[in-house]
C-alpha cells in the first residue's frame, strides 16, 4: 500500500479538499488540510447530489448520513414561467440510483466528520497566499509571511486557486452575461421532493426542498449586460430579486415574498485548467474546472476527482505517473460536463416567444413519446461510478 504514512498537504476544506483528504487517509496517508477560514462553515444554500456523487459519498462511508440529512429527490419538473404549465417531467425515482437535495452546510459537516474520523488534521486560519514549486517540493507562503514545505500538495482551493495559478498562470474569466441569486425560505407546508424549474425569457428559477422539507432552496438566474466582480457572497436586496421575477406566475412571486436575505453573484466562464499537476502538486474540484451551475455538477465532479486522485496515488508509487493517470482520467470528462452546463443556460432562456413555444413543444412531445428519454441523454453524467471503476485495493481504515 504505497500511501501508508505518506504526508499529504491539502489546501482548502471545501467539498473537494475534505473528500480527497478522507479518501487518502482511509488509504493510510497522513493528510493535513489547511483552510483559511476561522471555522469549517458553509453558506446557506442547497446542492443537488446526483448518483455519480452519491457513489463517492457511499464509498467514503457517508451513505447513511446522506440519507439522514438529504432529501431523496423524486423528479425534476420543467415549467413555463407564466402559468407554470409543465413542459417536461424527469422522473428521478427509477433506475439510475438516488438523487439528493442537501444543505451545503450539512454536506460539509458530514465530510469534515468523516475526515476527522479517518485521522485527517484540519488546520484553520491558514491562508496560503503563495505557492512555488521547485526541486520536487512545494513551498507555501502564508498571509502572515510564514513558509512551509510540502512533499505532496493538493490544491482544493476553489475558484481562485493559488495552486492552479502556480501550475497554469492566472487567466481572466469571461462574464457569461448572467447573474444568480440564491436564497433559503422556510416552507409553509408539505413540499414534494421535486426540483421545480420555471423557464422564462432571459431568466429561470429553480426551487427544491431541503432538511426534510423544512426549507426551500431558491436559485434564480437573470441575463445582464455588465457585472463587476466574481464571487459567492454579495448581499443583495430581496426587492431586486422580486422585481426581476415579478411577471412569473405559478406561486413564484408568493415564494419570493418570503425571502428576507439573498446573495447575488456573477457567473463567469473559466476554461478547464490545461495542467492539473506539476512535480509534487495537483489540483481538483473548482480549482481545476470551475463550472456554471446549470447542470448541478460542480460538487459532484469534485467528489469524483477526489476519489480518482486518491486511487491513482495509491496505485502508482511514482507521483508523476499517478498524477498523469489522474489527469488523463478526469480532464476529458470534466471538459464535457463544463461545456454541457454552459449550453444548458441557453436552453432555459429562449427570449423570442415563437422560439420558446417551439422548444417547449419539442420537449413536451419528446417527453410524451419517449418517457425517460430526456434523462437518458444524461446517463454518461449520472451513471458514472468512479468508486466501482477504482475500488479500494486495501481494506479501508475504520
Ligand atoms: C449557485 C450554485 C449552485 C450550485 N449547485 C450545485 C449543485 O446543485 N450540485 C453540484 O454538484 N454543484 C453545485 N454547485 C457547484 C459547487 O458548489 C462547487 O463546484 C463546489 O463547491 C466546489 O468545491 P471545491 O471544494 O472545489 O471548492 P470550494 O467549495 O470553493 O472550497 C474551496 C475551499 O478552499 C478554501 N481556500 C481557498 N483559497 C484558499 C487559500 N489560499 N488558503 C487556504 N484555504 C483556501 C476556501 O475557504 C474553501 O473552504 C453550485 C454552485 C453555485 C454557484
Amino acid at each position: 500500500m504505497p500511501l501508508t504514512g505518506r504526508k499529504v498537504t491539502i489546501l482548502g476544506a471545501g467539498i473537494a479538499g475534505l473528500a480527497v483528504a478522507t479518501a487518502l487517509a482511509r488509504r493510510g496517508a497522513e493528510a493535513v488540510v489547511l483552510e483559511r477560514s476561522d471555522a469549517i462553515r458553509e453558506v446557506g444554500a442547497g446542492l443537488q447530489i446526483s448518483p455519480n456523487g452519491v457513489a463517492v459519498l457511499e464509498a467514503l462511508g457517508l451513505g447513511p448520513a446522506l440519507a439522514a440529512h438529504g432529501v431523496r429527490a423524486r423528479a425534476v419538473h420543467l415549467r413555463d414561467f407564466r402559468a407554470g404549465r409543465e413542459v417536461l417531467r424527469l422522473d428521478l425515482s427509477t433506475g439510475r440510483g438516488a438523487y439528493h437535495f442537501i444543505h451545503r452546510a450539512d454536506l460539509i459537516e458530514m465530510l469534515a466528520g468523516a475526515a476527522r474520523a479517518a485521522g485527517v488534521q484540519i488546520r484553520l486560519l491558514h491562508d496560503i497566499t503563495g505557492v512555488t514549486i521547485a526541486d520536487g517540493r512545494a513551498q507555501l507562503t502564508t498571509a502572515q509571511g510564514a513558509q512551509a514545505m510540502a512533499d505532496l500538495l493538493i490544491g482544493a482551493d476553489g475558484l481562485h486557486s493559488v495552486v492552479r495559478g502556480a501550475l497554469n498562470g492566472m487567466a481572466a474569466p469571461d462574464f457569461t452575461g448572467q447573474v444568480a441569486w440564491r436564497a433559503l425560505v422556510p416552507a409553509t407546508g408539505p413540499v414534494a421532493p421535486v426540483a421545480q424549474v420555471f423557464m422564462g425569457p432571459g431568466r429561470h428559477l429553480v426551487h427544491y426542498p431541503l432538511r426534510g422539507g423544512e426549507l426551500i432552496n431558491i436559485v434564480a438566474v437573470e441575463e445582464r449586460e455588465i457585472w463587476a466582480d466574481e464571487g459567492w457572497n454579495h448581499d443583495d436586496a430581496p426587492e431586486n430579486l422580486r422585481r426581476a421575477f415579478a411577471d412569473f406566475g405559478a406561486g413564484v412571486p408568493e415564494l419570493l415574498a418570503r425571502v428576507d436575505h439573498v446573495n447575488l453573484w456573477g457567473l463567469f466562464r473559466h476554461p478547464v485548467a490545461a495542467r492539473w499537476h506539476s512535480g509534487p502538486a495537483a489540483i481538483l474540484g473548482d480549482a481545476a474546472h470551475p463550472t456554471l451551475p446549470f447542470l448541478a455538477q460542480g460538487a459532484n465532479m469534485a467528489l469524483e476527482d477526489a476519489w480518482v486522485l486518491a486511487a491513482c496515488l495509491e496505485r502508482h508509487s511514482d507521483t508523476e505517473t499517478a498524477f498523469a493517470a489522474y489527469q488523463a482520467e478526469r480532464r476529458p470528462r470534466t471538459i464535457r460536463i463544463v461545456d454541457m452546463a454552459s449550453k444548458n443556460a441557453r436552453n432555459y432562456h429562449l427570449s423570442s416567444p415563437p422560439l420558446r413555444a417551439l422548444a417547449h413543444t419539442a420537449l413536451r412531445l419528446g417527453g410524451a413519446l419517449a418517457p425517460g428519454g430526456a434523462l437518458k441523454r444524461f446517463d454518461w453524467v449520472y451513471a458514472h461510478d468512479v468508486a466501482a471503476r477504482y475500488p479500494l485495493t486495501a481494506a479501508p481504515m475504520p
